[in-house]
């Protein structure tokens, strides 16, 4: 099944897309749900970001290659006993089809590619082998990054955490395995930039979601991005950046 939150004139909803048209939900897939009567064709709504979290949790460096192009290539062999995590804002939050906007002190914005999981239900102290019960599903995010704050003050949730500064979507995908093979593709104007894979993930799934929910509660929503593999880019006001993750879709924004 694929999720998606849509407007409708005055109205959001969450509805199934199923062969290009919105079954509209009574309610929300965090609680329970029942498919309305109401479809609508996709050129008539306008598609949000699926899911509108409480927090947006992040792991950095969670691939060998993307810790080596930022300096760290030692990382492989020296892996930190824990993941390094931080938080980009709910207001970092926008959906697939709207505008990044540039910061207006930014100098150096990347891009990163990322899968990302999407919580189901109050969950803390996740056991790393159940994870798929506190999953709702997944999908696509754009880890934005302003290179010259990260390496200046070392504070990833500024240099992170900008208004528009988190794309997801276009979809939530509610199928999905315990050990994902999924191929990351990231283009900025036609151009590829990343051409990774999740099973190269140094922490898996389980073992983030267990680090993450030892510290804090997640709740129904919460959206936890599991880091970007190697090629991320530097992009530019005007440029258009597209993101495939195999079965889930793909991403497209402008900077502005
Ligand atoms: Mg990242």
């Amino acid at each position: 099944m694929q999720i998606v939150r849509a407007k409708y004139e005055n109205e959001i909803f969450y509805g199934d897309l199923h062969e290009g048209k919105v079954t509209r939900y009574d309610g929300s897939p965090f609680v329970v749900w029942e498919n309305t009567e109401e479809v609508y064709d996709l050129e008539e709504i306008e598609l949000l970001a699926p899911v509108l979290p409480s927090k947006v949790v992040a792991i950095a460096k969670n691939y060998a290659k993307h810790a080596a192009e930022m300096g760290l290539p030692e990382y492989s062999e020296n892996m930190p006993e824990n993941p390094i995590i931080f938080i980009k804002p709910s207001t970092s939050v926008i959906g697939s089809g709207q505008n990044i906007k540039y910061p207006t002190i930014g100098e150096h914005v990347d891009i990163e590619a990322e899968l990302a999981l999407v919580i189901s239900k109050v969950s803390k102290n996740i056991d790393k082998n159940n994870w798929m019960d506190h999953v709702l599903g997944i999908t696509i995010a754009n880890d934005l990054s302003e290179r010259v704050l990260q390496g200046k003050t070392g504070h990833f949730t500024r240099a992170k955490g900008f208004d528009t500064f988190c794309p997801l979507g276009p979809y939530i995908q509610t199928e999905f395995v315990d050990s994902p093979e999924l191929q990351i593709k990231s283009y900025v104007n036609g151009d590829l930039k990343q051409d990774g894979n999740t099973r190269d993930m140094m922490f898996k799934i389980g073992e983030i979601l267990e680090f993450i929910s030892s510290i804090m509660t997640l709740l129904p929503g919460d959206v936890i991005l599991t880091g970007t593999p190697e090629g991320v880019s530097k992009v530019e006001r005007g440029d258009e950046i597209k993101i495939e993750i195999d079965t889930l879709g793909t991403q497209i924004n402008t900077v502005e």
